[in-house]
């Protein structure tokens, strides 16, 4: 029986995740954001501003599509102070309905960008509203209002956060992990997460992975240092629609991508099959030590590969390098799912 986790007959929405307009700390505003990314061939954005969460459907088009959300963070200092040396956790919320702009555990030290005192006094709001404390139960606890509130949680820049990552195999509730992230990358150098997403996986932590831009524009888009276009995430769904999308997003079915497209991915008689667009090499991590990886030779590329079931390994994933070293990364794809 063949099972197919990326079919080559599902449209792939190309979406970024993750970004800041001048609601909080961009410097675009929330429709040149969306014009930027809908000319530069992106279906999908969500503008997830500081503790700003907010729809954006007024600039939805038939063609593409605004998701309601904002990125929280909690801080080790009580007065939510930026320091350097010390973990952060941030955390993207994309509400499931697009009308929802409920505040999760609202805090005067961190929702400083909400300054309108009419937006203030309608805000929805739910969860404690004690000081932010930066420990796992607090956290989890977090985490737990805001799925309760309607939202899928993800945990972003995991290098730039510093956390441990016993704390990070510690949160509950958290539907995928953003694998790349353009702006993190572009002051750390090193905003990838494949092993701490193999981890996760054998953990068996059920969560997808995704990748977003986290831009804020402060530099031209011209500019080798603009954080637009580096991450992105390929969304499958039957129809650009927020429902379509939204669901896509809750069951899995995306992928993280600094450039490769994953056309196939499919399950067959014991083989992994694999299409994509023109690679260096494609990768199929089991979760051991040894996964097995299929190079292209000198000069040439790959567009196919086949990888055998290990019947031992608790998942496998794929990954797919571009010559320039871009990667497409698949979520992990647990046996239960194919055997
Ligand atoms: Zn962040
Ligand atoms: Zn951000």
């Amino acid at each position: 029986m063949k099972t197919t986790f990326i079919s080559q007959d599902q449209p792939q929405y190309r979406a970024n995740l993750h970004s800041h307009s001048n609601l909080s700390d961009g410097k675009l505003s929330p429709k040149e954001l969306a014009d930027i990314y809908r000319q530069n061939g992106y279906s999908i954005l969500a503008i997830t501003d500081h503790e700003y969460p907010k729809s954006h459907s007024e600039l939805s088009r038939e063609d593409f599509l605004l998701l309601t959300g904002y990125e929280a963070y909690i801080r080790t200092h009580t007065d939510a102070r930026f320091d350097a040396y010390a973990p952060e956790v941030h955390l993207n919320l994309f509400a499931k309905e697009q009308d929802n702009e409920t505040m999760i555990c609202f805090n005067e030290a961190y929702c400083k960008y909400l300054t309108d005192p009419v937006q203030r006094k309608n805000l929805r709001r739910v969860g404690s509203e004690r000081p932010r404390e930066y420990s796992t139960s607090y956290v989890n606890e977090f985490i737990e209002s805001a799925n309760r509130a309607g939202y899928l949680v993800s945990y972003n820049h995991p290098v730039w956060s510093m956390e441990d990552e016993e704390r990070i195999f510690s949160y509950e509730g958290l539907f995928s992990l953003e694998m790349d992230n353009t702006g993190t990358n572009r002051s750390n150098g090193m905003e990838y997460s494949g092993h701490l997403y193999d981890k996760l996986l054998l953990r068996r932590k059920h969560l997808f992975c995704h990748s977003g831009d986290d831009n804020h524009n402060k530099n031209p888009l011209t500019c080798p240092r603009s954080d637009s276009f580096g991450s992105f995430t390929m969304i499958l769904a039957n129809s650009l629609t927020y429902p379509d999308i939204i669901r896509a997003m809750e069951t899995g079915s995306m992928y993280a991508s600094t450039g490769p497209l994953i056309h196939e991915i499919s399950v067959c008689d014991g083989r992994i099959h694999i299409e994509c667009s023109p690679a260096a090499q494609i990768i199929c991590s089991k979760g051991t030590r040894v996964s097995p990886r299929i190079r292209a030779i000198k000069g040439d590329s790959l567009t196919c590969a086949d990888f055998s079931l290990d019947p031992i390994a608790p998942y496998f994933r794929v990954v797919v390098v571009d010559e320039q070293g871009h990667r497409a990364t698949s979520r992990g794809y647990f046996r239960e799912e194919y055997s």
